[in-house]
Formats: structure tokens, C-alpha cells, sequence
């Protein structure tokens, strides 16, 4: 078994990052400059917004992090988005999810300018991908191709099955994985809570991503041996030993499952960081387009 290590990566990633920076900066040119939008204190969107504050500044980005209380309106933050639409200084921007229940997230994302769409999540660029034009990838599906890619999986023709269907996560990464690309070409299976048979579909999987939430859920009698396994989940639960009272668990068995595939991520080190690090990636190709 072999760790999809992203934390590894990433940190290649940044060090590749910093040197078109440098190479930036001895042209001349504004270096890019990423804003993130933060509403309310949620502890989990707080530790994301200080993530990717540290690796603006690692990389030589320009960083602003917006800061704006729980019970602000729809119309105020829509507002603030169109300023940061307008805003010259800055290439791209985040706003980070979610978002509270009483603005309409759909909204919010279509207001934000398809060009500063660092997240990848407008319908241009969703739509673009879908058609394989270039675009700004969603952060979570191009960090997973990432790791397929610096690890050289083999994906052409593999049965390449996608839990969960997000469209963050699952349904993005099914279209990438799916694409006449590599990593890509393989045959994708999407499920979701309707699926059925669901055992016995992932025991099929030479390729097993899983993004759904629920803890420890693909246990080992679910997966094929050899096959590679990347678990995209993250739920906070309780745990008194921690510093911070809690653990991140993903959504699959690591331990049990570790022992039969050939490549695993661990929900910590894993698509985490590559997930940061392609939002990175989004931000310098959105200030050399610019
Ligand atoms: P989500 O919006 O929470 O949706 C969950 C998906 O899983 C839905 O499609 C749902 O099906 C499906 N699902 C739920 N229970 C299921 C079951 N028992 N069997 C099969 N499918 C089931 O998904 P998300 O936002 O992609 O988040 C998923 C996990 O990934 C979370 O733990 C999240 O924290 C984590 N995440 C991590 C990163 C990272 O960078 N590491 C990024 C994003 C998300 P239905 O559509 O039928 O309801």
C-alpha cells in the first residue's frame, strides 16, 4: 500500500507556485492576490480562512480576508460581492461555505464574477468543464486528479466509482474523471443515498472515491484488493484528547481498508491540502490571465 500523500504534494505544489511568483515579481508585475469572503464565525470555515492565509503568504500571494457577521443580509453580501468583482487589485476571490441559512447560496455564487471565480463553482465555469474548455477547476475534484497525476495512477479504462454527488465534490470529479484526458478515460459510476447495492458497486471499483460524510463508512469487505481508495471525507467529531476537542474522521475505514488497496489517501495530509493548493493554482492562472 502506498499513501496518497497530500501533503507532500501540495507542499510541491507551493514550492512550484513561488517560483512563477518570484519570476512575477522580477518582471515587475502585481503579484496575485486572493480575497476570501468569511460570514459568521463557523469553526471549521475559520480554520479554512486562516489555511489559506498561510499559503498566500508562503507562496508570495497577496492575501485579504473579509470578515463579515452571521446576520448579515443576502443584499449586503451581494453587494460586497459586486465590489470585489470590481475591485482591480484583486484576481480572485473565495466565498467560503457554508453560508447562513437565510442567504440563498445559489445566489451568491452566480454573482460572483466567472473570471475572480477561483472556486470553480459558477455555472461557466462548471459548464466549461463539462465541455472540457479551459476554465478554473473546482479546488476539491482538480486537487484529487492532481494526486492521480504526481502519482502517476494509471486511470485510462479502470471502473472508477464516485460516492456521493455534490457539486463540490462527486459530480465535478465523475465529469473529470470521465473526460478523454489523463488522469481520465476511466468508466464512472456516480451513487449517491438512492444507490443500490452499494457493497458490492464499490467492490467493483478500481478506482474508489468517496465523498458522503458519514464516518468510517466504506469498511474493507466493500473494497476490491488493489484497488486505490481516496477518501475525500472530513467530520469533525468530538474527542477530549485533542487540543482542540476534536478529530477529523473521513468516510472510510482507513485502518481496515489501508491493507487492501494499492494507493489510499488519509482524510488528514490527503485531498485536504491538495484542495488548498489548487485553489492556489486558480488564483495565479486568474492573475495571468489578467
Ligand atoms: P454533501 O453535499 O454533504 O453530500 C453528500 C453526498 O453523499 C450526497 O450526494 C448524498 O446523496 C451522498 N450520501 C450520503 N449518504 C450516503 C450513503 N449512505 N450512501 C451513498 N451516498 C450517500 O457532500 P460534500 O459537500 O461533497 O461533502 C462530503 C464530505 O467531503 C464531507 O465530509 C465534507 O466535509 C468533505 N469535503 C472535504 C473537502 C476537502 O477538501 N477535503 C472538500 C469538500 C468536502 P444524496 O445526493 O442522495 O443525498
Amino acid at each position: 500500500m502506498q499513501l496518497l500523500d497530500g501533503n507532500f504534494c501540495s507542499a510541491e505544489i507551493r514550492k512550484e507556485i513561488k517560483q512563477q511568483v518570484d519570476a512575477i515579481k522580477a518582471r515587475g508585475e502585481r503579484v496575485p492576490h486572493l480575497a476570501a469572503v468569511l460570514v459568521g464565525n463557523d469553526g471549521a470555515s475559520e480554520n479554512y480562512v486562516a489555511f489559506k492565509a498561510k499559503d498566500c503568504a508562503e507562496v508570495g500571494f497577496d492575501s485579504t480576508t473579509i470578515r463579515l457577521s452571521a446576520d448579515i443580509s443576502e443584499q449586503e453580501l451581494l453587494e460586497k460581492v459586486a465590489e470585489l468583482n470590481a475591485d482591480a487589485a484583486i484576481d480572485g476571490f473565495i466565498v467560503q461555505l457554508p453560508l447562513p441559512k437565510h442567504i440563498d447560496t445559489n445566489k451568491i455564487i452566480l454573482a460572483i464574477d466567472p473570471n475572480k471565480d477561483v472556486d470553480g463553482f459558477s455555472p461557466v465555469s462548471v459548464g466549461n468543464m463539462l465541455l472540457g474548455l479551459p476554465t478554473f477547476l473546482s479546488a476539491t475534484p482538480n486537487g484529487i486528479m492532481e494526486l492521480f497525476r504526481r502519482y502517476q495512477i494509471e486511470t485510462e479504462g479502470k471502473h472508477c466509482v464516485v460516492l456521493g454527488r455534490s457539486n463540490i465534490v462527486g459530480t465535478p470529479v465523475s465529469v473529470l474523471m470521465s473526460r478523454n484526458a489523463n488522469p481520465g478515460n476511466a468508466t464512472v459510476t456516480l451513487a449517491h443515498s438512492r444507490t443500490r447495492n452499494l457493497a458490492e458497486l464499490c467492490r467493483s471499483a478500481d478506482i474508489l472515491i468517496v465523498a458522503i460524510g458519514k464516518t468510517e463508512f466504506v469498511t474493507a469487505d466493500m473494497v476490491k484488493d488493489g484497488a486505490v481508495v481516496v477518501d475525500v471525507g472530513q467530520t469533525r467529531v468530538p474527542d477530549a484528547s485533542k487540543k482542540s476537542g476534536f478529530r477529523n474522521v473521513g468516510d472510510v475505514d482507513f485502518d481496515n481498508v489501508k491493507e487492501k488497496c494499492s494507493f489510499i489517501s488519509y482524510t488528514n495530509g490527503g485531498v485536504g491540502p491538495m484542495t488548498r493548493a489548487s485553489l492556489l493554482q486558480n488564483t495565479l492562472k486568474a492573475n495571468q490571465r489578467r
